[in-house]
């Protein structure tokens, strides 16, 4: 591409790009230098060209420069990371007993770690590339298994990967890329101090990837302490967090009315398609599934009170579409797909 096409492309795709030298975009997959095994995954995925995030987050990440990433969730950036993960673990030595993973992705919930690691899976399992996830609520057991056996990639929430530490399930020395998945949440529910007890134990010289759908001071600021001559990419505006695809509407109403337009809503809804229901607190999220379901609503709920078993079978029903309504606090705010949303945060 001249300069000039890399400009229009950038500008056609809502590109921006920071930083010394940075890579033209790739406009199709074969261009991006990956493996054989990862194009025909994408041929069989049906997917037909990049997407924004990893027309430009790619050849940037093979460079083996660090990189702050700023797009929207549903915009293609788990594989903008997981692709040059692969190309990464492909280049080194292969693991010997005793050694820990080659990369380390952080994500703030169990939810989003499973995802990422369903991800990872389509690609691994035609590689030799083993990759396990580590969470906290569930049983140690199989994790510490998976670690002891050896796994090239960790996906993991910081809260249970400590631990994993600490008992010397598995370690970091042989971490060279490091990916922090929506970092700006893990600043939100208060992992900074675990992110920063867990980058500590890595060596300064990896490659990292630092991922957030915003851009706000404190995100900026760990960026700043952990990112060496970083790269960055904007996909859209940094400043606006929500899907332009989605169809917002927004209806101010007093909290006694609340409960009225939200049994309405559901009545003009209800067509058999799935609805989530946001409630800002974990009480507020059982006060609201009990009324529902006494008025003949069987409404399912998830939030961080529940159990992991819990919430894996909520979860469960609701994707498969066997309940199709249901209450969530924000453990469930991001990538569960297609569904009617209706929220009732206080967004001031
Ligand atoms: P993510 O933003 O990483 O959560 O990805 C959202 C969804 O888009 C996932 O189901 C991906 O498998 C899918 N996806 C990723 N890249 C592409 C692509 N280039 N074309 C179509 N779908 C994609």
């Amino acid at each position: 591409m001249s300069d000039h096409e890399v400009a229009v492309y950038r500008g056609r795709m809502d590109i921006t790009v920071e930083g010394i030298d940075v890579p033209k975009p790739v406009r199709m997959f074969h261009e991006a230098g990956f493996p054989g095994y990862c194009l025909e995954v994408i041929s069989r995925l049906g997917f037909i060209e990049p997407t924004p995030i990893q027309a430009q987050g790619w050849p940037m990440a093979l460079k083996g420069r660090d990189l702050i990433g700023i797009a929207e969730t549903g915009s293609g950036k788990t594989l903008s990371y997981l692709l040059p993960a692969f190309v990464h673990v492909a280049a080194q030595p292969p693991l010997v007993q005793g050694d820990g993973p080659i990369v380390l992705v952080l994500a703030p919930t169990r939810e989003l770690a499973v995802q990422i690691q369903q991800e990872a899976g389509k690609f691994g399992s035609h590689s030799r590339i083993r990759s396990t996830c580590i969470y906290g609520g569930a049983p140690k057991g199989p994790q510490i298994r998976d670690l002891q056996s050896g796994v090239e990639i960790i996906i993991g929430t910081p809260g249970r990967l400590i631990d994993m530490l600490e008992a010397q399930h598995t370690n970091l020395r042989r971490v060279t890329y490091l990916v922090l998945d929506e970092a700006d949440r893990m600043l939100d529910m208060g992992f900074e101090p675990q992110i920063r007890k867990i980058i500590s134990q890595i060596r300064p010289d990896r490659q990292t990837l630092y991922w957030s759908a915003t851009w706000p001071k404190e995100v900026e600021s760990l960026a700043r302490q952990f990112l060496c001559n970083p790269y960055k990419v904007i996909i859209g505006s940094p400043v606006l967090k929500a899907n332009q695809s989605i169809n917002q509407i927004i209806e101010v109403v007093t909290d006694v009315e609340k409960y009225n337009r939200l049994i309405n809503l559901l009545k003009e809804m209800m067509d058999g398609s799935r609805i989530l229901i946001f409630v800002e607190t974990k009480k507020g999220c059982d006060q609201v599934t009990r009324q529902l379901r006494m008025d003949g609503w069987p409404a399912l709920s998830i939030h961080g009170d529940k159990s992991q078993d819990e919430r894996d079978w909520v979860l469960a029903e609701f994707k498969s579409g066997r309940s199709l309504i249901m209450t969530a606090t924000d453990v469930a705010a991001r990538g569960l797909g297609r569904i009617t949303v209706l929220g009732s945060f206080n967004p001031y």
